[in-house]
């Protein structure tokens, strides 16, 4: 095998949303050397996208507000699922977090008497949401980067290099995280645009990809987003912990089709937008489920009222967890009350001012503006759910972002499994990523640094590394797979179909003989992936990259489906129509997916088997000090009967 340049860094950070270059800032600032791996180009990743906010329990617009309403609500959100000490750090630090980016040089919203400004959002007991217009995610991005070019200033008047104690390796894709014994010794990568292969040793690796829903055919999540994360750290031996709970945003773009899926965000409704069906009703208030009944406005009226004076009334329906706006919306369009285009209409125009509007909600504007154009200061816009947010993820612990199982493997971020439970409440992804982020870095720094020896990425690996990134070039009949004479897949057939199997199959309501079936559809999937296969050579060829993350997504499709298939009831983001209520036996049940053969291959897996082994084990109970927080008639609607007792 040809020669692989190599590199020595202390730690590897893959992904540079949020999550991962708060991760390359705190290990650099801890005295790690760090590098950066993004498959696109640096600044361009789902955390830019972000628009309504950041939730952090501020209380700057009402005092009410701190970090155990921050908790109760997230816990409340995930329906109880939640890695309790995860929700706990969160509200805990998600403030600091928040005041640390305005002293990088973050310009939030303010308030009339010059506070960070905060908005209301689903799920969210008080305004908690800092904002900057619907353009968060951008501006958090660009005081990230902000600081990462502030250190290697710094560096480069101490070392001459810029890039001597952290340096980024944009449009550049990780394949294999490699090990030595059972620990993380780097990663294996290639440019895009050269195919050049490349492999960074390094004794800690955080993983920070974001999510996976490229695997669905409708969805809010651009290009990158194969589960790459996911997938990488499955076939190094971590477990992925409850891959069931998917998201589905309630309001996506549903025309014009070349739109579909693209993101309407919550913060429309948080300002006052209402959602109405085709006979113009405000149907939300006829879908409050009983577990949220006391907290949520019976009459229009009192909705309405809430906006400005949110202390003697109570929010309206439309602000509830996103899980219950989308499962409604689905039941208005199956009921024929949809819209034109098979979604329902989503109203600010009658809400408020035209200019307020085009202040408060420009993306928006300029959006439907541009895309579909529909004015929304003058008509009601048209949305449907989309796929949008994986909540489960890596296994890790929730003060270290250690990976289970792994020693040197990190993961935070949207990758990681846990914070959110069953169901993310909207801006509370921005929050994790900079809380877990930073934590996911100052411990992997540590651990580089407490090693005596390091751990070597042998050629072998690098080797194997290497002909499986090479195997979607193989003449055909060479490869044992390609044998029969058929001729090569083609990667893009096989993307289509794997999303359409996703969608129709393990969608945002599930059925078990549509899940079987889905299961069946990715074991012919995964077999024909081995012949998927392109032609040209190296140099930036989108055939050969999605031919290799198609290895990804199948492996997270799998785990989705095995594991909404086992969990026999409807929480958070995972409804069955067949058992649709929550059940109280399941909240002690976590489950993972391992890789069924534990030396990371793939090709000897039974095809009808599958490649996934589940396991099912118990949550850790909830320390009684937070359990506290809540009143008794709220636990009983969620913990188990063992629970309650004990
Ligand atoms: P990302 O920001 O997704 O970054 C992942 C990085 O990993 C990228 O750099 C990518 O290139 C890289 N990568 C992936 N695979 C590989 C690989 N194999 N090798 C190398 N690099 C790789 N959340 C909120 O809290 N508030 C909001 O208002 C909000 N609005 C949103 C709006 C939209 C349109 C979308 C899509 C999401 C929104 N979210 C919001 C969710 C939130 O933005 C994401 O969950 C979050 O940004 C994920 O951040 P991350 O750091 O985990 O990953």
């Amino acid at each position: 095998m040809a020669q692989v340049e190599r590199q020595q860094w202390d730690v590897v950070v893959v992904g540079a949303g949020g999550a991962g270059l708060r991760a390359a800032i705190e290990a650099r600032e801890r005295g790690a050397r760090t590098a950066v791996v993004c498959k696109s180009l640096f600044g361009k990743a789902h955390t830019v996208m972000a628009e309504g906010g950041i939730a952090a329990a501020m209380g700057n617009v009402n005092a009410g507000d701190g970090w155990r309403v921050h908790f109760r609500d997230t816990m409340r959100g995930g329906k109880f699922l939640n890695q309790w000490r995860m929700a706990e750090l969160h509200a805990q630090e998600a403030p600091d977090r928040v005041w640390e980016l305005e002293t990088w040089g973050a310009l939030f919203d303010r308030t009339k008497d010059g506070r960070i400004s905060q908005r209301n959002f689903g799920g969210h007991e008080y305004p908690r949401l800092a904002h900057v217009g619907d353009r968060t995610g951008l501006e958090l991005i660009r005081t990230l980067q902000q600081k990462v070019v502030a250190l290697q200033q710094e560096d480069h008047r101490e070392t001459g290099d810029h890039e001597s104690r952290l340096k980024v390796f944009q449009e550049c894709t990780v394949t294999r995280i490699l090990k030595d014994g059972g620990r993380v010794s780097g990663v294996f990568a290639y440019e895009r645009e050269t195919g050049r292969f490349f492999v960074l040793e390094a004794p800690a690796v955080v993983v920070a990809t974001g999510g996976i829903g490229k695997s669905f055919k409708v969805t809010s999540n651009s290009w990158e987003y194969t589960g790459d994360g996911h997938a990488l750290a499955l076939l190094a031996g971590a477990p992925l912990l409850n891959m069931e709970f998917v998201q589905f945003h309630p309001t996506g773009m549903v025309w014009p089709p070349s739109v579909k899926g693209i993101l309407v965000t919550e913060s429309v409704r948080g300002d006052g937008g209402v959602l109405r069906n085709s006979e113009g009703k405000r149907f939300m208030f006829d879908y409050i489920p009983d577990v949220f009944k006391e907290k949520y406005a019976e009459s229009e009226d009192e909705g309405d009222r809430w906006y400005e004076d949110p202390d003697r009334n109570r929010r309206p329906p439309e602000l509830l967890p996103r899980d219950e706006v989308a499962r409604a919306i689905n039941a208005e369009v199956k009921a024929g009350r949809g819209s034109p285009h098979g979604g329902v209409f989503l109203d600010v125009s009658t809400r408020m001012p035209a200019e307020v509007i085009r202040r408060r909600l420009p993306s928006m504007y300029h959006q439907f503006k541009e895309l579909a154009d529909v004015d929304i200061t003058a008509e009601a816009m048209e949305v449907g759910p989309t796929c949008h947010y994986v909540m489960g993820g890596i296994a890790v612990d929730s003060d270290t972002a250690a990976a289970r199982g792994v020693p040197g493997l990190y993961a935070a971020g949207e990758v990681a499994g846990g914070m959110h439970g069953s169901n993310r409440l909207g801006g509370n992804s921005l929050s994790d990523l900079l809380v877990f982020g930073r934590r996911a870095g100052l411990y992997a720094a540590a651990y580089a640094a407490g090693l005596t020896a390091r751990p070597v990425a042998d050629d072998a690996q690098v080797d194997a590394a290497a002909a499986e990134a090479l195997r979607p070039f193989s003449a055909e009949g060479q490869e044992p797979g390609r044998a029969d004479g058929r001729p090569p897949e083609n990667p893009y057939t096989l993307h289509q179909e794997l999303q359409q199997t996703m969608n129709d199959l393990v969608g945002i309501i599930r059925r078990q003989p549509e899940m079987e079936k889905a299961l069946e559809k990715l074991a012919d999937l995964r077999v024909r992936a081995r012949r998927a296969g392109v032609e040209g050579h190296r140099q930036f060829n989108p055939g050969w990259h999605l031919a290799l993350d198609l290895r990804n997504m199948l492996l997270v499709s799998e785990c989705v489906a095995r594991a909404a298939l086992e969990r026999t009831e409807s929480r958070g983001g995972h409804t069955r129509e067949d058992h649709p209520a929550m059940d109280r036996a399941w909240r002690r049940v976590n489950l993972l997916c391992r890789l069924a053969d534990p030396t990371g291959g793939l090709a000897a897996t039974d095809p009808v088997r599958g490649q996934i082994d589940l396991e099912r084990e118990n949550t850790e109970p909830v320390r009684p000090d937070l359990l506290a927080l809540f009143e008794k008639e709220e636990l009983v609607k969620y913990l188990a009967e063992e629970e309650l007792y004990e």
